[in-house]
C-alpha cells in the first residue's frame, strides 16, 4: 500500500516587502522566510502526514537545500531511498517575493529537477512496480513523467495526474497514461481548451478530459468546491467547506496528497467520498500560512473535529 511520488522538490525562498523593487533598485524588506516545497515534496508530505506510506523519487543539488530538504522529507515521514543529490548542480528554488498588497512575484530555477530524466524513471522501475499509486506532476521534465507513468502501466499500478503548474507545452497525449487527473481551473483549461472557471463550464472540462484516457478527472475551483466526473456514472459538484482563508499557496498539492491517502489507504471508501474528505482537509489547509507547515497531521485534523 504505498504511494510513490516522482517529483519535484524546490526550496521556497520567500521575502516580505513593503513594495516590489524597481529593475537596479534595492528595497528593505520586512522578513524573510526560507522553507521545503516543490508540487512532488508537497504532495508526498500531505500524504505522509496523513498516514500514507509514501516514497519520493526525486533529485536535489549538492548544496544545503538539498541536505535541508530531505532532512525535512524524512522528518514527515516520507521515503527518500531515490533521493539522489546531483554534483555540480543546485537545488531547484523559487524565489518569491510577496509584496504588501499580497501580490507576488517569483523566480524559478529548476536545477536538480530537470535530472528527472527517463533514465531516472527507468531506474526506479521495480520501485514504481511496487507502489498502489504513482503520482506525477509538471515540475519535471516531461519525458520523465511519461516514463514513470508507462512504467506504471506496464505494472498495473494506478497512475494519478496533477498537471500542474498548468502550461500551453503540455502534450495532452500523456493523459492516455493516467487513471486520475486531478487539475485546478487553468490546468483543466490547458487541457480542454475549456474556461472552467464555473461550476457548469468545470463540468464539462471534467468530462472532456474524460475522453483524453483516464477513468476519473477531477476540477478543484478553490472555494467554488469540487467536480468529480468519472466514466459511466453522474459528474457531480461537491462543495467545500467554508473558511477564512489565510494563505492558499500549496492547497491543491494538500488536496492531491490527502485524495491519494483515502485512495490507497481506504480502498473501500467511495470516491466521491474521499474527494470530499480531501477537499476538507485542503480547506482546513488555507487557514494557516506556508506550505507543508499548513498540512495537518492526522491527529491535528482529529483535534478539529472534537
Ligand atoms: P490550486 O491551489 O491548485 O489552485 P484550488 O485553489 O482549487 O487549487 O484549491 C485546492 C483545494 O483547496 C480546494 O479544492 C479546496 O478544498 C481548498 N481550498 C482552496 N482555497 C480555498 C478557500 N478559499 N476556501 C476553502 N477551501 C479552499
Amino acid at each position: 500500500m504505498t504511494i510513490v511520488v516522482f517529483g519535484s522538490v524546490v526550496q521556497d525562498l520567500i521575502s516580505y516587502t513593503p513594495r516590489f523593487p524597481r529593475p537596479g533598485e534595492s528595497v528593505c524588506g520586512t522578513s524573510f522566510l526560507a522553507g521545503p516545497g516543490g508540487k512532488g515534496a508537497n504532495q508526498a508530505v500531505a500524504a505522509a502526514k496523513l498516514g500514507a506510506n509514501v516514497e519520493i523519487i526525486a533529485r536535489v543539488g549538492s548544496d544545503i537545500f538539498g541536505e535541508a530538504n530531505i532532512k525535512s522529507l524524512n522528518e514527515a515521514n516520507v521515503g527518500t531511498k531515490s533521493v539522489q543529490k546531483v554534483e555540480q548542480c543546485s537545488t531547484a528554488t523559487a524565489t518569491i517575493t510577496v509584496s504588501e498588497e499580497g501580490e507576488n512575484s517569483i523566480v524559478v530555477v529548476l536545477g536538480a529537477n530537470e535530472k528527472m530524466s527517463a533514465e531516472v524513471a527507468k531506474s526506479c522501475r521495480e520501485q514504481i512496480g511496487k507502489a498502489t499509486l504513482l503520482m506525477c506532476q509538471n515540475e519535471v521534465p516531461q519525458c520523465g513523467n511519461r516514463t514513470a507513468l508507462q512504467m506504471a502501466r506496464e505494472q498495473n499500478v494506478t497512475t494519478f495526474y496533477n498537471p500542474a503548474p498548468g502550461n500551453s507545452s503540455l502534450e495532452k497525449s500523456i493523459l492516455a497514461l493516467v487513471d486520475i487527473v486531478c487539475t485546478n481551473e487553468n490546468e483543466a483549461e490547458f487541457l480542454t481548451d475549456i474556461k472552467a472557471e464555473t461550476v457548469e463550464s468545470a463540468f464539462k472540462a471534467a468530462e472532456k478530459m474524460l475522453e483524453m484516457g483516464p477513468h476519473t478527472a477531477i476540477v478543484t475551483l478553490g472555494p467554488k468546491g469540487v467536480i468529480l466526473a468519472r466514466k459511466n456514472e453522474k459528474t457531480v459538484h461537491i462543495p467545500v467547506l467554508k473558511v477564512t482563508a489565510v494563505d492558499t499557496t500549496g492547497a491543491g498539492d494538500c488536496f492531491c496528497g490527502s485524495l491519494a491517502y483515502f485512495l490507497t489507504k481506504m480502498k473501500d471508501l467511495p470516491v466521491e467520498e474521499a474527494v470530499k474528505r480531501a477537499s476538507i482537509i485542503a480547506a482546513h489547509c488555507v487557514t494557516r500560512k506556508g506550505t507543508q507547515a499548513s498540512y495537518r497531521s492526522r491527529e491535528e485534523l482529529e483535534q478539529l473535529d472534537k
